[in-house]
């Protein structure tokens, strides 16, 4: 089974010019779904992991399967006045203005081995924040690993203190 057969390009969304990388097929089968999770979790290995962070919304899906594989909790990251207690927020630059991202301050305890994971990786604008509100939390990233990496956008040149994996690469 190949993943990549599972991921359905569409045109011109979410505007004109971009080509986006659409994951729902690959959620709508429970095959795939399962085989993703599978191979995501090869590239995590032996590692040992307390928390696997996802960001808001569609690094959700896979970020709670691999924390129920790993024996791990899931930390949410949203974006900004989303979570209910008190948070950290991280800004980020965007292609053209700044975003947010936040996470609750009690989500990682010092010391904690994290692994984060985002569907995609597309400029590194996304990971390289929450990467931040992990390490301001005293969390110590084992890995970030997404299902796929738009590599003309160089978005592993934000991550390069980190493991960045992903599944596939266009
Ligand atoms: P970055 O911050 O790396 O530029 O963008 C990554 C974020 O945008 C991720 O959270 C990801 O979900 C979303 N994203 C960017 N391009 C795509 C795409 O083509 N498909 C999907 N599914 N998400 C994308």
């Amino acid at each position: 089974m190949r993943i990549a057969d599972y991921i359905r390009d569409i045109q011109d969304f979410p505007k004109e010019g971009v080509g986006f990388k659409d994951i729902t097929p690959l959620l709508n089968d429970h095959a795939a779904m399962m085989e993703a999770t599978k191979q995501l979790l090869a590239l995590v290995g032996d590692k040992k992991v307390d928390r696997v962070v996802g960001m808001e919304s569609r690094g959700y899906f896979f970020a709670t399967l691999l924390a129920e594989k790993l024996g791990a909790g899931f930390v949410p990251v949203r974006k900004p006045g989303k979570l209910p207690f008190d948070t950290i927020s991280q800004e980020y630059s965007l292609e053209y203005g700044t975003d947010i991202l936040e996470m609750h301050v009690d989500a990682i305890k010092p010391g904690e081995k994290v692994l984060i994971h985002d569907d995609v990786l597309a400029t590194g604008g996304t990971a390289e924040a929450v990467c931040k509100l992990v390490e301001r939390l005293g969390g110590e990233i084992v890995q970030v690993n997404f299902l796929m990496e738009l590599s003309f956008l160089h978005g592993r040149d934000k991550l390069a203190q980190y493991e960045v994996k992903s599944l596939m690469s266009y």
